[in-house]
């Protein structure tokens, strides 16, 4: 109890053994997870895997049906939701349709009863925050959709919260204004220094605007950690399939010294790297489409690495994409639209050290 105080400062937000059962179905299985003060993390799954039940949870909109909840060293799993001190903007925000932006923006310190002047300075405040204040006396349906996004953001840190709780807030935008707002609201979540639980299924975006991710998978958490960890490190075939694109392999391991492949079951060796990966062990590896070369056949000096087949080439401006067969499956392989030039019908080389999976023939 000494130290509880100060475990407290450095995890913000503690959930604790969440379990949450709708009849005979369980959405949550024993989720554990602690949140970083000033962290910004994502939790980032397939549809149905649980990810706004757990947020929700989180704020005191659905009750657990086992575990606790803390934040800030409080348990708050009795606690309502006006009791926790989070900002939160679910997927649906749905802002008064009759009210102004500002006080769509001031009925949370209305209903607290804050005194005129201060209320007045802090919803000008943040309406400067999300740069809305030129548009104080406009009805919602007068804005477009990322400035109704940015009033329901505003609407939530004006109450200046520790802990902002987002869920897909940005999937109603499209690419342009999404990116924006995600540069947006990764510059205030870190002017405010709020601990920030994102809930998406976009990885891309999780990736880039998260200190930490979650990935999720029927209600449990299959990995925790850097964007850089979950993209380079997964721990699982499926971390490793849902973020971002992956080719697998499965096989046996051959070779000595620091050398070492997966000999596959049509005879192809591909070169492999991983920690403790023991020769004989039959193993997983994967690799990701910017981590292959290919070669023209005639130039490659790897007699026995894969080869394949150029099918298609898709080009996206900055970069191109080259769907190439390789026996049964299709792999896509990226390159800037610079690199080299392959017809479809060529035949290639296929340059590239994949990873093995932990847990299938790795020590660690
Ligand atoms: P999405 O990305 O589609 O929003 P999600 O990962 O956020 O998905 P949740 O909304 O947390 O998923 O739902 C998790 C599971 O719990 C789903 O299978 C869903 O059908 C189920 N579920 C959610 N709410 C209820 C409810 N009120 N009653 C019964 N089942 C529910």
């Amino acid at each position: 109890p000494l130290f509880s105080g100060r475990s407290a400062m450095m995890h913000h937000i503690g959930v604790r053994n969440i379990i949450k059962n709708w009849g005979a179905f369980s959405a949550l299985k024993d989720v554990n997870l602690d949140v970083r003060e000033g962290e910004f993390l994502s939790i980032l799954g397939p549809s149905g895997c649980g990810k706004s039940t757990l947020l929700r949870i989180i704020a005191g909109l659905e009750e657990p049906s086992g575990g606790e909840i803390f934040i800030a060293g409080q348990n708050v799993t009795l606690d309502p939701v006006w009791k926790r001190k989070i900002g939160f903007v679910f997927q649906n925000f749905a802002l008064w349709p009759h009210l102004t932006v500002f006080r769509n923006v001031s009925m949370g310190l209305e209903l607290r009863k804050t005194e005129k002047a201060e209320l007045y300075n802090r919803v000008m405040e943040a309406l400067r925050m999300v740069q809305l204040e030129a548009l104080a006396d406009r009805l919602p349906a007068q804005l477009s959709g990322g400035q109704q996004q940015r009033v329901a953001l505003a609407r939530a840190i004006v109450l200046k919260p520790a802990v902002l709780l987002l869920d897909e807030p940005l999937s109603a935008l499209d690419k342009n204004l999404r990116q924006d707002m995600q540069v947006e609201l990764k510059a205030l979540q870190q002017t405010l220094g709020l601990t920030t639980i994102f809930v998406t299924h976009d990885q891309e975006e999780a990736l880039s605007l998260s200190d930490r991710v979650v990935v999720m998978n029927k209600g449990v958490i299959e990995q925790l950690g850097t964007p850089d960890a979950i993209y380079n490190q997964p721990v699982s075939e499926y971390v490793a399939g849902f973020v971002g694109e992956a080719c697998f392999f499965e096989g046996r391991i051959e070779g000595n010294g620091q050398a070492k492949t997966l000999r596959l079951s049509d005879g192809t060796a591909v070169p492999i790297r991983g920690n403790g990966i023991q020769v004989g062990q039959s193993a997983v590896a994967f690799v990701r489409p910017e981590w292959i070369d290919l070669n023209k056949l005639d130039i490659s000096l790897s007699p026995g690495s894969p080869q394949g087949t150029i099918e298609r080439l898709m080009f996206f401006g900055q970069s191109s994409d080259y769907l190439v067969r390789l026996g049964d499956r299709q792999l896509r392989v990226k390159y800037k639209s610079d690199g080299p030039r392959l017809a479809p019908g060529d035949t290639v080389a296929l340059c590239c050290v994949a990873r093995v999976l932990p847990g299938n023939g790795a020590a660690s």
